[in-house]
């Protein structure tokens, strides 16, 4: 039986045009993303893989198609949030990608019925916990499904040289000897050579396909500050004023102080939400969904925050610390611009984090452990001191060689926001706005001037306004979070090519047919009405 299943993976080579099918069909994508497709391939080619690709660059879809696409198969989907496990389970139920979550918060007859149900291999995907897979009675019972491959997301969670190890990922470890022939795939937006070579060894992949993509991110902008506290609350309320009406994330290194900037933000008239890990389920969740769907610009949050969250129109990231490590840095810093408009990514700093990390790192008991904190602190302490282009030190801290030296879009390179140099504003902030690129241009312009696209003109604005209240009102509705009924860029879109028909609709892009089959009606009549009425008034 298991040789029979072996040999139908490897005959499964699919079509190149199957898999652009897919793509259009389940995701109202036109292309796939660098290395996206080789991926695919290699997976549905029932072959190890090992993917490295930065935040943002569109990891879930590589285990999700060939999971869609391999029928009567299951994958098994490993991540180390439930929230986030949810999102992606309700955004492939919105796709018409039949997917569940299993995890213990779960009623017991709830969890029996998706059990029944993945037993008849009613799923493509299966989302577990690490902790659920490591016992033996799942274990036991996975056996009997028909497992199409397994998926480790976040796997740098594996690696205690990882800045996120969890020991509840080292139990991965024995996944190969419990499913000797069914191919692993392990993702990860954050590995040098070490923890790369970690996820290999622990996850024991065989001859696994390395697919590792470049951590260059040309629209984003590093700028490192060193400053003292007065100096970084002044320079946050000033940034925050220049994106107000943009999506930014502020991270602060402890509970206290997300609870602190909060109420200083709001004394100071700018509203903000705080997102940490000491907060209830509920008030989390809240937070985080008043936060995507764009109710509350600001959020200010402990590292808690983030890991794998969904939400692509970012337009700044500021750090109000100094990270722990590198990766840190750019993982966290990454959250900005994963729609490849430009971003800044702020790390404001002062030195009594660094006095505050050393401390920390001298309490550390475990000798080892001790040693890799060091490791990461010199090397982020090099990283802000040092007078290279930031952009390419962290390439050469991934094990990158980039031919060019100077990147022309971070404060070593002479590149700063507006609100953080002195000079006056050269042009009104109102002429800088109408300057708007169009999405999908990934050259770097300022990202003042990036964002709203669609609302250039009043009339634009006051579409997107509207649209965002049907999907506001259909995401209610649903029970899910609004951007898995869609996300800004489609929104965007919608505003700017305004499709008057069902057909026209699924041009425009993330509306594959069953979203076209959930919302096209309601879309196309709101767009009808708008019409009705910007006509209404010309006359
Ligand atoms: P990662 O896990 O690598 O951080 P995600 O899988 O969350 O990235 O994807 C980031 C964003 O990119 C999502 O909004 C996703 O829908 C979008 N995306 C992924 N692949 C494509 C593609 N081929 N074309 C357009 N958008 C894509
Ligand atoms: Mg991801
Ligand atoms: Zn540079």
């Amino acid at each position: 039986m298991d040789e029979l299943r072996w040999q139908s993976y490897t005959a499964c080579m699919i079509s190149e045009s199957a898999l652009l099918g897919a793509l259009r069909r389940y995701w109202g994508f036109n292309s796939f993303r660098p290395l996206q497709k080789s991926i695919v391939q290699s997976l549905a080619g029932g072959r190890d893989t090992c993917v490295v690709m930065p935040t943002g660059g569109g990891k879930s879809l590589c285990y999700q198609l060939p999971a869609a696409l391999l029928e009567r198969q299951t994958a098994i989907v490993i991540s180390p949030l439930i929230a986030l496990m949810q999102d992606q389970v309700a955004q492939l139920g919105q796709m018409g990608i039949s997917a569940a979550l299993l995890n213990s918060s779960l009623q017991a007859n709830e969890q029996s019925r998706i059990m029944r149900g993945a037993s008849e291999g009613a799923y493509r995907l299966l989302y577990l916990s690490p902790e659920r897979l490591a016992r033996a009675d799942t274990v036991a019972w996975l056996k009997s499904i028909p497992i199409s491959f397994f998926a480790i997301d976040e796997a740098h969670c594996i690696s205690e040289w990882g800045h996120e190890f969890r020991p509840e990922y080292r139990q991965l470890s024995s996944l190969r000897a419990h499913f000797p022939d069914r191919p692993i795939a392990a993702f990860t937006a954050s590995a040098t050579q070490r923890v790369r070579h970690d996820i290999v060894e622990q996850l024991r992949l065989r001859n696994a396909h390395k697919c590792i993509a470049s951590f260059h991110r040309p629209n984003l902008r590093y700028v490192v500050k060193q400053c003292d506290a007065r100096t970084q609350s002044s320079l946050l309320q000033k940034a925050l004023r220049s994106y107000a009406d943009r999506n930014v994330i502020v991270y602060v290194p402890t509970i206290a102080r997300v609870e602190e900037t909060v109420s200083f933000l709001e004394e100071q008239g700018i509203s903000a939400i705080g997102y940490h890990g000491k907060m209830g389920a509920d008030a989390r969740r809240r937070n985080q969904e008043r936060w995507m769907s764009d109710e509350v610009r600001v959020l200010v949050g402990t590292l808690a925050f983030g890991l794998g969250i969904n939400k692509a129109a970012v337009r700044a990231v500021i750090h109000l610390a100094l990270p722990k490590s590198i990766e840190q840095f750019y993982q966290e810093a990454g959250r900005g611009g994963r729609d490849g408009l430009p971003a800044d990514c702020v790390l404001l700093w002062q030195k009594r984090d660094a006095a505050l990390l050393s401390y920390f790192i001298g309490q550390i008991a475990d000798a080892a452990e001790k040693k890799r904190a060091w490791q990461r602190y010199d090397e982020i302490r090099g990283f802000v001191d040092s007078k290279m282009c930031r952009h390419l030190q962290i390439c050469t801290h991934f094990g990158e060689n980039p031919k060019w030296k100077s990147c022309g879009a971070c404060d070593v390179c002479g590149s700063e926001p507006d609100w953080l140099s002195l000079r006056p504003k050269a042009e009104p902030a109102a002429a800088r706005r109408a300057a708007v690129p169009s999405v999908g241009q990934s050259a770097r312009g300022t990202p003042q001037s990036a964002g709203k696209a669609g609302g250039t003109s009043a009339d634009g604005a006051e579409l997107r306004e509207i649209l965002r209240e049907w999907r506001r009102v259909a995401a209610k509705q649903q029970g899910v979070p609004a951007f898995v009924v869609m996300h800004d860029t489609s929104l965007d879109e919608l505003c700017r090519a305004r499709p008057a028909s069902l057909s026209a609709l699924l041009r425009v892009h993330g509306f594959g047919e069953r979203k076209v089959e959930l919302y096209g009606e309601q879309i196309i009549a709101e767009l009808a009405r708008f019409r009705e009425m910007a006509n209404t008034r010309r006359r």
